[in-house]
């Protein structure tokens, strides 16, 4: 998997040399790469759940919050995120998941809102915090014409994480990402 030149070098590095931040911000490039297994339009990063990336014990170590407890994605998205630091040249990378707090939606980048919603799921519509407060359905925009006239067809879209919806107006179905 690793490149055995690569791997030659960074091993000496790993052994000798002290751990500097500067490697940490091409540890996160390689995480902007890394795409959610359900939503392959979206990295781990766009969706928000890379909490922290550091050194630990001689290795990196990357703090993610799962975006669903439970979410049957979680395991293939450690499995992703070692993976790719390894193939980055990292010799060994640990993933460690926290809870607490839990993820929600706000965390989804700009970015990552832009990338649901050319990839055709309308991405959460307002704020979790503030959703809460009141009981009224969201606003779901139509990601194909941007309507806001369109129907819940299904709570469960695609993924339990997604509500199946339709629009009125150009009657594409969609998944809306639902606001947690
Ligand atoms: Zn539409």
């Amino acid at each position: 998997m690793r490149p055995g030149n690569l791997e030659g070098l960074i091993a000496t590095d790993q052994e000798s040399a002290p751990k500097t931040d500067k490697d940490l911000p091409f540890a996160r490039q390689v995480l902007a790469d890394v795409m959610d297994p359900e939503v392959p339009a979206v990295s781990v990063v766009d969706l928000g759940i890379v909490r922290d990336i550091g050194w630990q014990d001689g290795h990196i170590r990357v703090l993610i919050t799962p975006t669903y407890s439970g979410c049957p994605a979680t395991e293939a998205i450690e499995e992703a995120i070692r993976d790719a630091l390894i193939a980055a040249g990292f010799v060994q990378a640990e993933v460690i998941q926290r809870l607490d707090p839990a993820w929600t939606t706000d965390w989804i980048t700009d970015e990552g809102r832009e990338k649901l919603r050319a990839y055709g799921i309308s991405p959460p519509s307002g704020s979790a915090s503030k959703r809460s407060l009141t009981s009224e359905p969201p606003v779901v925009l139509c990601p194909i014409c941007n309507s806001d006239h369109t129907e819940r067809v299904s709570e469960f879209g695609s993924t339990a994480c997604k509500a199946l919806y339709r629009c009125c107006d150009c009657l594409e179905p969609f998944d809306y990402f639902k606001c947690i």
